[in-house]
């Protein structure tokens, strides 16, 4: 892609160079990343510039720049095709290069091999979606590899037994859904994995989708361009059974319980509603808010390849635990494994650890079970 065709593919003329984006960009002070003249330079100079790796890889795509813009903008999508650039370029850290080439290799960014995927479930009675479901349960890279996501994984297991749904999964055949590839810019291999992915999903003739990860669920709804399958993250699933009665508690959480908002579920996807409805379907919590929630959610740093690459400076995952403190929560919750990874990691630079304890949100439904 060349100069005029990014403008054209990005209506970088219509950017009236108010700097909405870069003013609300989280990360914009601590790596220098200037979206605003990065997108003016490519109009005025007609050259595609590849900025310092840090600022080049600071994004977390958490969208917000596009929020902001009042011509409708999409500031990030033109930064992730600075990045394919920079890919095809070989300009990218080693540690993005080994989790794309584990993704080829494996099907999965954490140098793990696929003979293991389902290895988290070998205690669980679980069955194959071959074997007939109705909902596929898209277990995701990192629930089925981190041991601490492991947990959201079984706690939703438990959730949807419980609730006697009929799901499945694709055990060792599942494959990364591409979300962090694309991200990266790596858009030739996120095309092959959406072939994979979309070859599998057809052979079994799946309808119904749920995933633990707002990153999968972003991908399958917004960037596999298929209408095969409904998807929908474990959020919404969860909500509608609180919501029909299907599930039924044995004990209390009294907690105070702060949420904070996953980007990818949150501001690319609009789903706010359906995560707080399940902190209060606990019985006994209390559900408390950040100032900056919903829409101004401050981002955790998890998102567009980060967690790959650390840049340095304060992470917004310890601003984040900082301000839940200081509203006396007593657990942070969230729905997403990136999130819970970042933050968790931010208690334990705080010093915050025993003061306050980070939990996905099945994690706190399954609890009260
Ligand atoms: S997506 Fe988020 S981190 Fe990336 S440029 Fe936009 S506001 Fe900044
Ligand atoms: S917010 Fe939109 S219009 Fe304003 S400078 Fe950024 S891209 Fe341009």
């Amino acid at each position: 892609m060349n100069a005029q065709e990014l403008v054209q593919k990005h209506k970088l003329l219509e950017c009236i160079q108010c700097g909405m984006c870069t003013g609300s960009c989280p990360v914009s002070r601590k790596a220098n990343l200037n979206i605003r003249r990065y997108m003016r330079e490519v109009v005025v100079t007609g050259r595609l510039i590849v900025h310092s790796q840090n600022e080049l890889w600071s994004c977390t795509t958490c969208s917000t720049c596009s929020i902001r813009c009042p011509k409708d903008l999409n500031p990030f999508e033109f930064l992730i095709d600075i990045r394919s650039l920079a890919v095809e370029e070989g300009q990218i850290a080693p540690t993005l290069r080994d989790a794309l080439e584990s993704v080829f290799k494996n099907g999965d960014p954490w140098g793990r091999i696929r003979s293991q995927r389902s290895m988290w479930a070998q205690d669980l009675t679980i069955k194959l979606f071959s074997q007939g479901a109705e909902v596929l349960y898209f277990v995701g890279c990192t629930p089925a590899y981190d041991p601490r996501v492991q947990e959201i994984a079984k706690s939703l297991v438990k959730c949807l037994n419980k609730a006697g749904v009929d799901f499945g999964t694709l055990g060792n055949e599942e494959n990364c859904c591409g979300s962090e590839v694309y991200g990266m810019g790596e858009k030739g291999l996120f095309e092959f994995l959406v072939e994979e992915n979309m070859k599998i999903f057809n052979k079994y003739n799946v309808k119904r989708v749920v995933t633990t990860c707002p990153h999968s669920y972003h991908t399958f709804k917004n960037r596999y361009g298929q209408t095969s399958f409904e998807i929908q993250h474990h959020a919404q699933l969860l909500a509608n059974l609180i919501e029909k009665g299907k599930l039924t508690f044995s004990k209390k959480v009294n907690k105070k319980v702060i949420y904070h908002d996953p980007c990818f579920l949150g501001k690319q996807n609009g789903v706010y509603d359906e995560p707080r409805k399940v902190i209060e379907g606990v019985p006994g919590v209390t559900l408390l808010e950040f100032d900056r929630s919903r829409e101004r959610s401050l981002c955790c740093e998890g998102g567009g390849g980060r967690m790959w690459i650390d840049i340095p400076g304060e992470r917004l995952a310890e601003i984040r635990v900082r301000d839940a403190v200081e509203s006396g929560a007593e657990i942070l919750a969230t729905a997403c494994p990136f999130c819970l990874l970042t933050l968790e990691d931010a208690v334990k630079t705080t010093g915050f650890e025993g003061k306050v304890q980070v939990l996905d949100i099945a994690e706190l439904l399954s609890s009260a079970l």
